[in-house]
């Protein structure tokens, strides 16, 4: 069974429990520092898609302006290739229609099959001839009945570099000459590309030997970061066009993501330095209050002092094993009761219910007798103390009751009581002895001066003769004497042996079986009792144990009992005077009983109330002593002596004996 004062065991610590959370956190902030990486390479990414898709879409442009130009140049090629070609001045205006839709246009030559110009418009021809690029195009272009393109030339020149288009002609199938077109690739770009595009990016156009021969700018120089190069496709010539843009590297730090993630990331180290020492100062408090609680347990489990706590309402909220042993009842099935308790005893449930009612109303008894009843129906004296009981913000939340066993204070003071009746009873005893010295001694002397003068006076009559008629005045006298005489030695007797009785401090104790006792005076109280017609009934239950006691002392008690209850019927019908001597064993108490029983004039209350007072009597010729001298030898033997009303008339005197160890008779 689990115990309920016990506290549960802290999970002892470990490093691991650590582990999994710093490697979390850990992999959390690197992921923080990762996705901006990540984003700046995207950005990175998208920007050279964006820079690849813009090159090719103005090398589209380039190639759609100068396939329009080839287009023309076929349409005029074949007009100068047929019978009949244009007149001169045609020729001319549709060469200067050309030049205004192609402003890149440089020069057009119709050359015939030597090479010598038949008509020319834009710059002259140069002298020292065509490049050798160019010359090899031309030668390209007539073997292969194709117009073709030479090699860009005119690198690093100011106007910007150039390009020739050969368009080999024909008639009747044989080369008649050729159209000579001659580009400004400078002006190609100037004219085609848009303004926003060489904004943001350096264009040029590179020669086979990568030169630069056109360039545009806008922006100024590129990077170098976001670069493309691809091939303007012109069939014969080697010409690429480079982009690079304006724009750098996507910076990292004054990157907003970056910041906010280096502040978080500083703020999750830093909170979480600060959970860290939160989380040790809350483990250090707890052990604290652990080892505190600890000790406070095995301080109230230690206690002798039971405890027990409860609420407003008088529900019970807690008690200590001390109050558990008191009251034998366990822990679980008292917390949460309310009134009444299960150790609460019948004979005092009264005065339980005004307690409780005072501690509903706040007003609690403060300290306390009372007595509790556990399960076997034992009673516990107990000693309870009430407090107020407050919480850690001072509100009053119920009642502390500390319950103190006083059941060995009881016993003590029992002792201590039954300790002053002995004192009580020798000091009665010591002063019978002295009273009755005293009157033995100051009565011996008169009696025996009374029996000497009435045995003298007896004497003197014996001698006159006198007496010796019946009924004169000398017999009667006689008569008066011998009986005064009888009465003088009878007190002295009675005297005597009340001197022998209280002389004999220490009674002769020993094993005494009740029933042989009462047996032994049976025949004499009989006696008695025959004379007054008085019936005498024995009863005695059998087994009686044996007890310790004086023989003597016993007898006498009980033919002082059953003297007075004989006389105390003498009032009353004859055939209602019944004696009755019983005996009994009370097994709880572990006594033995003597009841004697009459059914006489019974006791009124004032007569009572001095019963056992020494000389009290009712009857004229009582002494007085015969009770007081009886309950001094009942006490003696350790047991009591009472009387009670007999229901029937009468009364019943009882005296105890308390049974002898382990003597049970037979
Ligand atoms: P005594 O018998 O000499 O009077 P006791 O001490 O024996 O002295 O008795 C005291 C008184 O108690 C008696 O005088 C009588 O009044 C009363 N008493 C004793 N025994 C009985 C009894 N059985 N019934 C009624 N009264 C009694």
């Amino acid at each position: 069974m689990k115990n309920p004062f016990s506290i549960p065991r802290p999970v002892p610590d470990g490093p691991w429990r650590w582990l999994v959370p710093v490697l979390l956190v850990l992999l959390f902030l690197l992921v923080l520092l990762w996705l901006p990486w990540q984003a700046r390479q995207m950005e990175a990414n998208e920007r050279q898609e964006q820079l690849i898709a813009d090159t090719l879409w103005v090398e589209q442009t380039l190639r759609f302006e100068l396939a329009r130009s080839e287009e023309a140049l076929a349409t005029l090629g074949a007009d100068l290739s047929a019978d009949a070609p244009p007149a001169p001045n045609a020729l001319q205006a549709r060469l200067a229609q050309m030049f205004k839709n192609g402003h890149e246009l440089r020069r057009i030559a119709w050359l015939d099959a030597d090479g010598k110009a038949l008509a020319l418009r834009g710059s002259e021809l140069p002298e020292s001839g065509l490049t050798q690029s160019s010359r090899d195009a031309q030668t390209m272009a007539r073997s292969s009945r194709n117009g073709r393109y030479s090699d860009a030339y005119g690198a690093g020149h100011a106007s910007g570099g150039l390009v020739d288009y050969h368009l080999p002609l024909y008639r009747h199938g044989q080369y008649a000459g050729s159209l000579l077109a001659t580009y400004n690739l400078q002006t190609l770009l100037d004219e085609n590309v848009p303004w926003w595009f060489a904004q943001d990016n350096a264009l040029s156009l590179l020669d086979r030997d990568d030169r630069v021969v056109a360039r545009r700018a806008a922006g100024g120089p590129g990077h170098g970061v976001y670069t493309h190069k691809r091939a303007l496709d012109l069939p014969g010539a080697q010409i690429a066009l480079a982009t690079d843009s304006v724009k750098g590297a996507p910076k990292l730090l004054p990157n907003l993501l970056v910041g906010s993630v280096i502040v978080l990331a500083l703020g999750l180290v830093i909170s979480l330095a600060a959970l860290w020492r939160h989380i040790a100062r809350t483990i250090a408090a707890e052990n604290a209050l652990r080892q505190q609680m600890a000790f406070r347990t095995a301080m109230e489990n230690s206690l002798l002092t039971g405890l027990r706590a409860r609420d407003l309402e008088g529900r019970v909220t807690y008690v200590n094993p001390a109050f558990c042993r008191i009251v034998g009842h366990p822990a679980a099935e008292l917390i949460g009761m309310k009134p009444p308790m299960p150790y609460w005893a019948p004979e005092a449930m009264a005065d339980y219910e005004y307690r409780f009612r005072k501690v509903l109303e706040g007003q609690p008894v403060q300290q306390f007798e009372t007595v509790f009843q556990r399960p076997d129906g034992t009673r516990v004296p107990v000693l309870v103390f009430e407090a107020r009981l407050v919480d850690s913000n001072g509100r009053h939340t119920g009642w502390m009751s500390s319950i103190l066993d006083i059941t060995d204070r009881k016993r003590a003071e029992e002792l201590a009581r039954q300790q002053q009746e002995k004192l009580e009873t020798s000091a009665r005893l010591a002063t019978m002895g002295e009273i009755s010295s005293m009157l033995a001694h100051e009565l011996n002397q008169p009696l025996a001066a009374i029996s000497s003068y009435t045995a003298g006076a007896l004497n003197v009559l014996e001698r006159d003769g006198a007496g010796s008629g019946a009924g004169d005045g000398a017999g009667m006298l006689k008569r008066a004497l011998e009986q005064a005489n009888t009465q003088a030695r009878r007190a002295g007797q009675i005297i005597r042996s009340v001197h022998e009785f209280v002389k004999k401090r220490e009674p002769r104790r020993e094993t005494v079986m009740v029933p042989q006792v009462i047996e032994g005076i049976r025949s004499l109280v009989d006696l008695q009792a025959r004379q007054s017609y008085v019936t005498l009934q024995v009863n005695v239950a059998p087994g009686l144990p044996q007890v310790e006691a004086d023989r003597v002392l016993l007898e006498q008690v009980l033919l002082n009992l059953t003297r007075n209850a004989i006389e105390a019927m003498q009032a009353i019908d004859p055939e209602r005077r019944v004696l009755r001597i019983e005996a009994a064993h009370d097994v709880e108490l572990g006594q033995v009983s003597v009841s004697v029983i009459d059914n006489g004039h019974g006791i009124p209350p004032e007569v009572a109330e001095r019963l056992f007072s020494p000389f009290f009597s009712t009857k004229a010729e009582g002494m007085g002593m015969g009770l007081s001298i009886c309950r001094t030898a009942i006490e003696f033997h350790g047991g009591t002596l009472t009387h009670a009303d007999n229901p029937g008339g009468g009364t019943v005197f009882t005296f105890t004996l308390q049974q002898a160890q382990d003597k049970i008779a037979s």
